[in-house]
């Protein structure tokens, strides 16, 4: 089973992804992570991205589309992926949905946490205080958000279309969101 969190930074994606790999040995397929880690390592890719993710925009889509092919077999070895931050552009999911059906593979479920933005920026701010990540700062926060609703958001009636779509509130408790996903998945 192949599943998308859907929504914007900081709506919980990350959290819910691990809770399903530690209960259903699926991977988590991360593009902000897998970024992070390159920038880390000294990676020619990292130093590429850095830039554009400390100011809160897009990487170009050919970086995540690369980066996400890498790590197709092992998602299919483990029995599927969850993906988390990816996709975030109508090119991205297209090419997305290409790689899987050459793999005779597809996305079953993209699951939308639904979540307040000015709550949003409460909960970044208490990451920033204890992950220190640069893009969390409040004001980078605000051109991450815009980003989402400018070229992510846009993709909803991709997989409205598809019939993939379930809405659920992410505003709820980390429990309360995982019985939700829980109960679309079966
Ligand atoms: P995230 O951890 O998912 O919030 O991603 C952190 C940052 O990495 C984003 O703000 C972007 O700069 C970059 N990034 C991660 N995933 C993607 C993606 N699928 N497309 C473009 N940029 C991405």
């Amino acid at each position: 089973m192949n599943l998308i969190l859907f929504g914007p930074p900081a709506a919980g994606k990350g959290t819910q992804a691990k809770r399903l790999v530690a209960e259903r040995g699926m991977i988590q397929l991360s593009t902000g992570d897998m970024l992070r880690a390159a920038i880390a390592e000294g990676a020619e890719i990292g130093q590429r991205c850095k830039a554009i993710m400390d100011a809160g925009h897009l990487v170009p889509d050919n970086i995540v589309i690369a980066l996400i092919e890498l790590k197709l077999d092992e998602a299919e070895d483990a029995g599927g992926a969850i993906f988390d931050g990816f996709p975030r552009t109508l090119a991205q999911a297209e090419a997305l949905d290409e790689m899987l059906e050459r793999r005779g593979a597809r996305i079953d479920h993209v699951i939308r946490l639904k979540v307040d933005e000015d709550r949003l920026i409460e909960r970044v701010t208490k990451r920033f205080e204890d992950q220190g990540r640069p893009d969390d700062n409040p004001e980078t926060f605000v051109t991450r958000l815009a980003a989402y609703n400018a070229q992510t958001a846009p993709l909803l009636p991709y997989y409205g279309d598809q019939g993939k779509l379930a809405e659920i509130d992410g505003m709820g408790s980390v429990e309360a969101v995982a019985a939700e996903i829980d109960a679309v998945l079966g």
